[in-house]
Parts: structure tokens; C-alpha cells; sequence
């Protein structure tokens, strides 16, 4: 499947992971738009939220240790951060691949 997240997840494309657990592999985005832009990206090709719910809450539990995680190595913890996913055209999602986006280290404006 030609799907860039599949590879970057599989190690078939090299990045260097902020973080990673069974279920989910963390990057820095390649276009950042603030100084902490991580993506959290499920291991298998999961499609949207409503499929990665079917995974038992065990995956659900690692998705947000890892952000804790991360938020803690990035130093925005405590500053604050946003975490947020793009689904469907209206959202101006890019990638088919379900990813949440971190964002952090700048004042964030409004939503939308
Ligand atoms: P979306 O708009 O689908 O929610 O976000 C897709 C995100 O993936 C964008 O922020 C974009 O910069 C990022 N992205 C697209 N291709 C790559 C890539 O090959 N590597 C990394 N690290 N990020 C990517
Ligand atoms: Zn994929």
C-alpha cells in the first residue's frame, strides 16, 4: 500500500521517533507550524477514529501515555498544548492515515 505513514511506521521510510509504544509510532511533522508539531500515528493503516475504537482500550490507554510523554520530553507540558485530528475534507485532511497532531511552544490562536 502506498500509504507515506505505513512506511514511515514500518521503518521501510528512516525518521527518528519522538516516541513510540505498541500501537502508535510519534515524529516531528515535516512542516512544522509551531515549535513542538509532532504526529501520532497509529502502526497499522487505521482510517479514521471510529476504526482505531474498535482496538481494545489498552491502545487506547498507550495513545495517551505516549502524548504524556511526549509533551514531557518537549518541555510543553506545563505551557500548554493542543492536540488535535484532521478527518474528512471539510478539516483539510492530507493524509489518509489517521494521525493526531501535537501542537505546542507558541500561543495557539482560535480553533478553525
Ligand atoms: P493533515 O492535514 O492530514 O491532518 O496533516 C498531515 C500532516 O502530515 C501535515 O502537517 C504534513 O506536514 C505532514 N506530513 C506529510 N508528509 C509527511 C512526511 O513524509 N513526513 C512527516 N514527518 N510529516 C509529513
Ligand atoms: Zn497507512
Amino acid at each position: 500500500m502506498d500509504c507515506i505513514f505505513c512506511k514511515i511506521a514500518s521503518g521501510e521510510i528512516k525518521s527518528s521517533f519522538v516516541g513510540e509504544n505498541d500501537w502508535f509510532v510519534a515524529f516531528d511533522d515535516i512542516n512544522p507550524v509551531a515549535p513542538t508539531h509532532v504526529l501520532v500515528v497509529p502502526r497499522k493503516h487505521v482510517k479514521s477514529l471510529e476504526e482505531l475504537a474498535k482496538y481494545d482500550t489498552e491502545c487506547m490507554r498507550s495513545f495517551f501515555e505516549l502524548v504524556e510523554q511526549i509533551v514531557e520530553l518537549k518541555g510543553i507540558k506545563t505551557s500548554g498544548y493542543r492536540l488535535i485530528v484532521n478527518q474528512g475534507s471539510d478539516s483539510g485532511q492530507e493524509v489518509e492515515h489517521l494521525h493526531f497532531h501535537i501542537l505546542g511552544g507558541r500561543k495557539l490562536g482560535r480553533l478553525g
